[in-house]
């Protein structure tokens, strides 16, 4: 019994060697969806949001929980192997990290902002005016590929208010719905950057974590394409069959199988969310009846 104990330790620390460190954030915008991806790789982490780290029961990763803000540069220091945070964040920070994924959440813009009632000509009505922003570093590449000389004011929170107390002339800050802004009588004038949560890796993985990274990814790839794909089951009476069937893309071709009653299919295939009004119209009107459309969980291809 002892010795058996002893053999397993070794097994133990080579085990903890090859296991994947991911950041992701602590808490905030991207947290829940974060954990909500993992979860649909069919990776279950014990919930420890109070804690700075947790591990996966049913796959060799380990998760960090960190400030969004940190997470480049300790990507970038080996300290965690990979993260999920959003480009705004990689292009301000401008670490030695790759981005290898988009993660498909956190969508929102970097936008300039400037007063409801300013005549907002151009971005030349930037010029020799006040900023307020928390991303001086993108504000400033942008402003210099536009010939603009502006001054920067950094602050970290809040920024919406700056016009408004007279800090600042405009504002470079995160918009998704644009409220925010318009309850300080802002205007969005520009957008700088389209933003969404990513991947990024360490440039110096090990091949063992490389190996390891790629499950990850193949598991992201098709839970991605899974969401932006739903199942389709129709009936079709068989002299209208080759018809319905060239509307329908599928992964190969679709699926058909006779129906019990004389002279009807049912037919199955796999539809692209952003053709599919389209194609459900289409089908209606080649005489497609009982139309059912079901989400797909993981779509490998
Ligand atoms: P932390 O405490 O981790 O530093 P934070 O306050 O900097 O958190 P959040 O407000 O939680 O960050 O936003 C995290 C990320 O969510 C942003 O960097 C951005 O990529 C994304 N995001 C999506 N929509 C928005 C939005 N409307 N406003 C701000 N961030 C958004
Ligand atoms: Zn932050």
């Amino acid at each position: 019994m002892n010795t058996e104990m002893k053999n397993t330790n070794p097994e133990a620390s080579r085990e903890e060697v090859s296991k994947l460190k991911l950041a992701i954030q602590k808490s905030g915008r991207l947290h829940d969806d974060s954990i909500k991806l993992l979860k649909e790789c069919g990776i279950d982490i014990s919930n420890g949001v109070n804690k700075l780290k947790a591990e996966a029961s049913n796959f060799p990763i380990e998760v960090y929980f960190l400030r969004d803000d940190d997470i480049p540069q300790y990507v970038e220091d080996a300290v965690a192997d990979i993260g999920f945070v959003g480009e705004n964040v990689v292009y301000e920070k401008k670490k030695k990290v790759s981005v290898e994924e988009k993660l498909g959440f956190g969508k929102c813009r970097l936008s300039m902002a400037v007063g409801r009632n300013d005549e907002y000509t151009g971005i030349r009505f930037l010029e020799g005016k006040k900023i307020a922003t928390s991303y001086p570093v993108i504000l400033s590449d942008f402003l210099k590929k536009n010939g603009v000389t502006a001054e920067i004011h950094e602050i970290s929170g809040s920024v919406e208010i700056a016009p408004g107390i007279g800090l600042a002339d405009a504002i470079c800050d995160l918009v998704s719905s644009g409220s925010t802004l318009f309850m300080n009588g802002l205007k969005e004038s520009e957008t700088i950057l389209q933003s969404q949560a990513v991947l990024i890796k360490n440039n110096h993985l090990s091949t063992q974590k490389q190996v390891l990274l790629n499950r990850l990814l193949f598991r992201i790839q098709s839970v991605k394409k899974a969401r932006n794909n739903k199942y389709i089951l129709l009936n079709a009476p068989n002299n209208k069959l080759s018809e319905i069937i060239a509307l329908l893309p599928g992964m190969k071709s679709p699926t058909v199988l006779p129906l019990a009653e004389e002279g009807w299919s049912s037919v199955h295939s796999v539809l692209n969310e952003n053709d599919f009004w389209d194609i459900i119209e289409q089908l209606k009107a080649a005489g497609a009846q009982g139309i059912l459309v079901v989400p797909i969980e993981k779509m490998i291809v």
